[in-house]
């Protein structure tokens, strides 16, 4: 007889497209940092949905908010107003300081947008000659999955057979401000897409300096300094921002210029619902967003009156519980006991990242299946959490974990590398 897990399992791999390789284990609650598979075992999550659910899982505040908004108004589009979009619009707009937003729902969408824009902008407000205009991004890049954000991967696997590809991007090595600067004296440079940590690159974090230096560089040559702080945002690296730097205040500020690298768009999404609802978003300030007019971007559901609500409900608690220091603590207390581990051992190789976004490398090729056999043998020993490579595993649990559950989720970690 087949397990209650492989039953799931089986009725995904039947009816569902095969464009995912997940880790066996299924889930069907989950509660703070916790989650618990159809057999009740219980999990620390240390993915927390790519970060997404930097809250915590089914937040009360969050879930509230968004059973009142589902209970009142769902659903109007845009071709007519709502009592909550406006709301929304304010609080976001001075949650994170910048004139405008705009509203959307996935990720990728809001990657699209920004990219709409900022060519946009070129054509108009730089004088760059029509269909010419160029977007620098950063090589290893993870933006998303549509047809143009693939055209400037280099994952073989997210372009092949996918093409024709979109035209009008430059790649240049991530965390190389020479190469920047060299792309940025091209003709026709409409601004340049960065990751302020490579999440999907397995946590690639750059020279403290390179926000910082990349804006000002942009400054000079008159190019969009465009952050995707979809996974890196909200908390999760220990200031609102990834592009704040080593300032941890509430809402980002011009507070510490010398750390905060302002862009001039900011692209969100994941844990700006929290993980209850796909809520995505793109700041930007008056000068750039007003190339957009009416009839020339949008989405049925971008800005819907639950995603407001949600979205809001979602932005309290990283106000109301500090997940922002208590990502910053977190974190460097979590990096130094793995770095402790390392010193004893020939397993792994290193521990980096930024807040509660970190990774460990395995003393092992990319090619290699060991990430995903200790991956294994972690949902075992109780916590989840994902390889981004053969060779790297993500450690990202929800910004809620308290101290205590951490030290469990390190003797967990330890114990299980200690294995192999
Ligand atoms: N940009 C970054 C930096 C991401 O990490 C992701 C998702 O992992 C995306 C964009 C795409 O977001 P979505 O999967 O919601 O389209």
């Amino acid at each position: 007889t087949k397990s209650k897990a492989q039953h799931y399992i089986d009725l995904e791999d039947k009816h569902g497209a095969n464009n995912y390789h997940p880790l066996p284990v299924v889930l069907e609650k989950g509660e703070g940092v916790y989650v618990w598979d159809v057999d009740g075992k219980r999990y620390f999550d240390f993915l927390s949905a790519y970060s997404a659910v930097n809250q915590g899982h089914c937040h009360p505040a969050i879930v509230n908010a968004m059973n009142d908004q589902a209970q009142t108004l769902t659903l109007t589009s845009r071709a007519f107003h709502n009592d909550k979009l406006g709301q929304y619009e304010k609080y976001m707009t001075e949650y994170f300081s910048f004139d405008k937003v705009l509203p959307m729902n996935t990720g990728a969408e809001a990657v699209e947008t920004a990219i709409k824009i900022a060519r946009k902008w070129a054509y108009e407000k730089k004088g760059v000659e029509e269909h010419k205009a160029k977007i620098i991004v950063a090589e290893n890049n993870f933006h998303g999955r549509t047809t143009t954000i693939i055209s400037f991967s280099n994952d073989e696997g997210a372009r092949k057979n996918f093409g024709p590809y979109t035209p009008g991007f430059i790649k240049i090595p991530y965390s190389d401000t020479e190469a920047l600067e060299k792309a940025l004296q091209e003709e026709n440079v409409a601004g340049f897409l960065i990751e302020p940590i490579q999440g999907e690159a397995g946590v690639f974090t750059p020279n403290d300096d390179y926000m910082r230096i990349s804006r000002d560089l942009c400054t000079k040559h008159k190019a969009l300094f465009i952050a995707d702080e979809i996974q890196t945002g909200i908390a999760r690296t220990g200031g609102l921002l990834a592009v704040c730097g080593n300032c941890s205040c509430e809402a980002h500020c011009e507070r510490q210029p010398e750390t905060y690298a302002r862009p001039d768009m900011l692209i969100l999404g994941k844990a700006l619902s929290g993980g209850a609802y796909p809520v995505s978003a793109v700041l930007a300030d008056n000068e750039v967003m007003n190339v957009i007019k009416p009839g020339q971007h949008g989405s049925t559901f971008g800005g819907n009156p639950v995603a407001a609500a949600v979205a809001m409900a979602a932005l309290e608690v990283v106000k109301d519980e500090s997940l922002i220091q208590n990502a910053r603590a977190l974190g460097s207390y979590f990096r130094s006991e793995i770095q402790k581990y390392i010193e004893t051992t020939d397993t792994v190789t290193l521990v980096r990242g930024r807040g509660l976004l970190n990774a460990i490398v395995i003393n092992d090729t990319e090619d290699s299946d060991t990430a995903w056999n200790i991956c294994l043998r972690l949902r075992d020993n109780g916590l989840l959490a994902k390889p981004t490579h053969g060779n790297i595993i993500r450690f990202a649990p929800p910004l809620v974990m308290n101290k205590e559950q951490l030290d469990d989720c390190i003797a967990i970690i330890i114990k299980t590398l200690k294995e192999f």
